[in-house]
């Protein structure tokens, strides 16, 4: 199985590049009293734009908290969030909603496409959602970017696994995102599939200047980053950039990491 990054693409210094999003002093407590679970403590990140940033660390170090605090999805305990410079806990949530969807794409682990709609609607669905109507030319240079386009008029349930997370891809796209956060979005496909998604996140970055942040496990898929973070017990134990992101240097920390 081939897993090397496609030609042409360069690993880019992690310098360079404006914030996309920051994370200062996060902290996210869940539940309260006896039954509360510290998930991300005093976690500290600059993500640029133009740059691919994989996140690791064991089962419940707090990876998808920090996805969903960074994207604005969860309120953290303490701490704040930066999206292109805008500080989230002063927004209200209507304002939070606007800025989320004008600016952030996500892509989760199982999909979540609407089954009643085509490949075509469910990549235009934020759109419609913001009573906007799709442009129809881009709306096709993107299914073609993710190789649907043939695929428009096609129900998810007539999609393979790894087709169906590209047209996910393509609909955390259409609102042309300053930032993807993708929480394991090769968890559920094999590995073919999973290079076809890894390379289609590695085009946003370079070809859009996407920031893209994703969880996964594994050093395959995380090799494609220009960087990797680590978390254990919520706190950013470990980060690797440059020559460092190899499969096996990033399988070494991981199990260093217990992970
Ligand atoms: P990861 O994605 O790295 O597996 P999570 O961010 O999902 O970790 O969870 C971090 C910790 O917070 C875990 O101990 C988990 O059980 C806990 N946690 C996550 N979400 C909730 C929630 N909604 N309520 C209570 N505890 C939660
Ligand atoms: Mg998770």
């Amino acid at each position: 199985m081939e897993t090397s990054r496609p030609p042409g693409t360069v690993q880019r210094p992690v310098a360079g590049g404006d914030l996309a999003v920051e994370v200062r002093a996060l902290r996210k407590v869940h539940g309260r009293g006896a039954a509360a679970v510290t998930a991300l403590d005093d976690v500290s990140h600059g993500f640029r734009t133009g740059t691919f940033t994989a996140v690791m660390g064991p089962s419940g170090s707090g990876k998808s908290t920090l996805l969903h605090c960074a994207a604005g999805l969860e309120r953290p305990t303490e701490g704040s969030v930066l999206l292109g410079g805008r500080a989230l806990d002063r927004l209200s949530e209507r304002q939070l909603t606007l800025l989320r969807r004008d600016r952030v794409g996500f892509v989760f682990q199982d999909f979540h496409l609407v089954s009643a709609l085509t490949v075509a609607a469910n990549v235009a669905l934020p759109m419609r959602l913001a009573g906007r109507r799709p442009d129809a030319g881009r709306l096709a240079g993107l299914l073609t970017r993710v190789g649907l386009h043939d695929r428009r008029r096609h129900r998810p349930a007539q999609l393979s696994g790894g087709q169906q997370q590209r047209v996910a891809l393509a609909r955390a796209l259409v609102a042309q995102p300053d930032v993807v956060f993708a929480d394991e979005p090769t968890g559920a496909l094999d590995r073919a599939s999973g290079c076809a998604v890894l390379a289609l996140l590695r085009e946003a970055v370079d070809e859009l200047g996407t920031a893209v942040v994703m969880v996964t496990h594994d050093p395959q898929a995380a090799r494609w980053a220009d960087e990797v973070l680590m978390l254990a017990d919520g706190r950013l134990v470990d980060r690797l950039a440059g020559a460092d992101v190899t499969a096996d240097t990033i399988a070494d920390r991981m199990a260093a990491l217990g992970g």
